[in-house]
């Protein structure tokens, strides 16, 4: 596996994996501090294309909160470790300047998708989420792109930004990898506590009803932000709550074609 920083290297490395024309690029798009959810990724993405590329950039435009941002875990050695096991074979880690350098002013204006649920919480996140996924795509141009159903709405989000933008590649999206209690693997479980983890189950037992009213009782005394049906294809039954100093998203899809 290669580590490569800048735009010019990773353009030009995929050059030469392309002179072979019938060649299939896959990207996975992370923020790193690397779990089983990502490797659930690298893997599909091993399994379907001929050149494997994994991103690794904490996008400080999909961040509202600045303390978020700061503690968001960064261990790059590692994720390369774990990249290279998963058989990655180009890892694309760029500073914040090879993505916004000076003089940046050009951002994916995201429509309805971007203000609700998440969006509503979390305004600008979704517009800095298209931004990054837009600028990712068209440096690595893949036929690919690998995320994951924990964020379910940010697919819907990209797949609405492919299709009206004529982006031409394909999405898959990969199912919820969760640890053995029930919660969704996520890089900021890291930060809560034994005792925040505990009460942190109970998202996972609530959606698992897959009932707005039986989620919402299971969850009493949490720090809800929103425990709704989403409209999206699949349909999900998605929350988000706050533990401690902690935000967790999860959803349970509702029909039966899970993805
Ligand atoms: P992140 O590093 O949090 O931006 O996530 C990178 C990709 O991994 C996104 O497409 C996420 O949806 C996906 N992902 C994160 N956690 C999980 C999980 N527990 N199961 C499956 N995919 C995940």
């Amino acid at each position: 596996m290669r580590i490569v920083r800048q735009i010019a290297d990773i353009r030009a490395a995929l050059h030469s994996t392309r002179a072979s024309r019938a060649a299939s690029v896959g990207l996975v798009p992370t923020m790193g501090a690397l779990h089983a959810g990502h490797v659930s990724l690298f893997r599909a993405a091993r399994g379907e294309c001929d050149t494997v590329v994994a991103s690794v950039f904490v996008n400080p435009a999909q961040f509202g909160e600045p303390a978020d941002f700061e503690h968001y875990p960064r261990d790059e050695a590692r994720d390369a470790a774990v990249a290279e096991e998963a058989r990655v074979d180009l890892l694309f880690v760029p500073e914040a300047q090879e993505i916004y350098p000076a003089g940046f002013d050009t951002w994916v204006d995201v429509g309805r998708l971007g203000t609700i649920l998440e969006g509503a919480f979390r305004p600008g996140h979704f517009r800095g989420v298209a931004t990054v996924c837009l600028q990712l795509f068209n440096i690595v141009h893949p036929d690919v792109a690998y995320f994951g159903q924990k964020d379910a709405q940010q697919v819907q989000v990209l797949r609405q930004m492919i299709r009206d933008f004529h982006l031409g590649l394909e999405i898959r999206v990969c199912p919820i990898v969760r640890d053995a209690d029930g919660l969704a693997l996520s890089s900021r479980n890291v930060r809560l506590t034994p005792e925040e983890r505990q009460r942190a189950l109970r998202l996972p037992r609530a959606l698992a009803t897959g009932d707005v009213g039986a989620a919402l009782a299971l969850l009493e005394g949490l720090n809800v932000e929103y425990v709704e049906v989403a409209p999206f294809d699949p349909p999900v039954l998605a929350a988000a709550v706050r533990v401690g100093a902690v935000r967790l998203i999860d959803n349970t899809p509702l029909s039966s074609e899970q993805p």
